[in-house]
């Protein structure tokens, strides 16, 4: 069943990219204002995914066209494959740019049980990740990696391309004003960076790039682990909303999110962050 029937309507000239920018972290207030900027300034030929995508990764694109992704260095991504309406599994397995806003993501902590395959932030363009992250295969990530303060006196890896690891650290600073009672869902974690694929498939893990982190597994529930001790898949969570708002505000989404849930799980995705921001605005 194709499920992307949304298209947004795109501009006739370059937009975003003014010259050096060096946004190292994007609280969610900084997204809020991009989301403003976006709705009260870009006309009515504006193309919002690629306006965002251009103001929250500034240190990698220039901006956009109709068709393409301009990167720093010149490098032209089409934002569309031509394809067409894809499967879920198609989506999954050869997203474009464009692709990867298939599925809305909600921000906070009213929410509803994901309907099947609602997985907002699962569908990735590998092409786009890697070009930012570097590929792990390759020893490209690791020299970027850079030690966050962690509750309970851990520390952990997270990349500092994209100012991820800064946005980590805004969100540990925030998770330390929790009741002591909290701690236990943050710590010891499941792990940031790790030179692996999605389990069960040959797509590259947003770990691989350093840009996820996995928090306490004791408390965490993953549809892999529940399909196959139960048969059936039944979203279920015991992670502290309190606890998502914090990482989305920095701009994390979270794996609760998911249809094929993964509570453990947050990954840095302002894109998705400030489109919600967007569409709230809309409403
Ligand atoms: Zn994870």
């Amino acid at each position: 069943m194709a499920i992307w029937s949304r298209r947004w309507r795109r501009p006739d000239r370059p937009v975003g990219g003014s010259g050096k920018q060096t946004v190292r972290i994007l609280p969610v207030s900084l997204l809020r204002t991009i989301a403003v900027l976006l709705l009260f300034t870009t006309s009515a030929r504006a193309d919002p995914v690629l306006d965002i995508l251009a103001h929250v990764y500034p240190q990698h694109l220039a901006g956009h066209d109709a068709a393409a992704l301009i990167w720093k260095d010149g490098t032209r991504m089409p934002v569309d494959d031509g394809l067409g309406p894809k499967s879920f599994d198609q989506l999954l397995q050869t997203p474009d740019i464009r692709d990867q806003f298939a599925i809305t993501y909600r921000l906070g902590s009213v929410f509803e049980t994901p309907a099947i395959n609602q997985d907002p932030g699962r569908i990735r363009n590998e092409a786009f990740f890697l070009k930012m992250y570097g590929d792990c295969r390759n020893g490209d990530v690791t020299g970027h990696l850079k030690a966050v303060p962690w509750p309970i006196g851990n520390s952990v890896l997270m990349t500092e391309i994209n100012g991820v690891a800064d946005a980590l650290a805004a969100v540990s600073r925030e998770l330390a004003t929790l009741p002591a009672d909290m701690t236990k869902f943050l710590a010891p974690t499941g792990g940031t960076y790790a030179c692996r694929n999605i389990a069960g498939t040959d797509r590259l893990s947003l770990h691989a790039f350093g840009a996820a982190i996995d928090i306490n597994p004791r408390f965490g529930d993953y549809w892999r682990w529940q399909r196959f001790a139960e048969g059936e898949l039944v979203w279920r969570n015991r992670i502290p909303l309190r606890i998502v708002d914090l990482f989305e505000r920095h701009g994390f989404i979270w794996g609760g999110k998911w249809y094929h849930f993964d509570t453990l799980h947050f990954e840095y995705r302002p894109e998705l962050i400030a489109l919600s921001e967007l569409d709230q605005l809309h409403k």
